[in-house]
């Protein structure tokens, strides 16, 4: 299985338009995170994990040109803001795309892309076309891959994580329930959520996150949904942990 991090930023990406701190103006292509993303390849299935507004930009930069279904972990815009751009899939692949979503996100997605959901007769030709499935508690199965979603709690939305096999892959969590670090026991290979230094209400901070790998007793941690206040790359990274790192953008992780 091939893990591709397509984008490893907070909401509003590394650089923030504006915003003249020296990560923000840092030439290091590490330090360029688009919106949190991955796509999980094995065989000829190919997976997205949420499609934000820079699912156009990643799914080039990746040279994706087929793609089986997209998971949403929840309905927030840097997780679902790119959905229009499944259009091309649509056309490729004729067919709808799958979507799994929460009932929360799946109302917000009608929601934000009404238009998709018209009558037939009524359909502006060339919208885009979504086959949206409910994540329930069990385990999403795609071709030959399974992925377990896993829920969290992101402030007062429910958000989810998801394995597969020996990897996990969570983001947008407050903290860690028991439940769900039961759930998680036994992976290898991690990527975790750390915004920044300093705790926060509703997202998992460096240390929070760099706790939860510990007791996981993980192999190896990336961490994602970085923001400009954890700092540069080359200089956050040399403190870490030996087996844990800030994701990147275009990082490959095999499994
Ligand atoms: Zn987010
Ligand atoms: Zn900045
Ligand atoms: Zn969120």
């Amino acid at each position: 299985m091939k893990i591709t991090v397509l984008g490893s930023g907070t909401s509003q990406g590394v650089p923030i338009i504006g915003c003249e701190c020296e990560v923000c103006k840092s030439d290091d292509p590490k330090d360029k995170r688009l919106r949190t993303s991955i796509l999980i390849e094995e065989k000829d299935t190919v997976i997205c994990i949420d499609a934000g507004p820079d699912f156009r930009a990643q799914m080039l930069r990746a040279g994706v040109t087929h793609l089986d279904a997209i998971l949403i972990t929840h309905q927030h815009k840097d997780h679902i803001g790119g959905l229009d751009d499944v259009r091309p899939f649509n056309f490729i692949q004729h067919k709808a795309m799958p979507i799994y979503a929460s009932s929360e996100a799946q109302r917000e997605i009608m929601r934000e892309y009404s238009y998709a959901f018209v009558e037939e007769d009524k359909r502006y030709p060339g919208s885009p076309s979504y086959n949206l499935i409910d994540i329930d508690g069990s385990p999403i199965i795609i071709n030959d891959i399974s992925i377990e979603p896993i829920k969290l709690d992101h402030f007062n939305m429910l958000c989810y994580a998801f394995r597969t096999g020996i990897f996990g892959y969570v983001t947008d969590l407050s903290y860690l329930s028991e439940e769900a670090f039961q759930k998680l026991s036994g992976i290898e290979y991690l990527v975790i959520e750390a915004l920044r230094e300093e705790p926060h209400y509703s997202h998992l901070c460096l240390s929070q996150a760099i706790e939860i790998a510990e007791k996981l007793n993980v192999r190896k941690t990336w961490f994602t949904h970085v923001g400009h206040r954890m700092g540069k790359a080359a200089e956050v990274n040399p403190a870490l942990p030996a087996n844990m790192m800030l994701a990147y953008d275009g990082l490959i992780i095999e499994i």
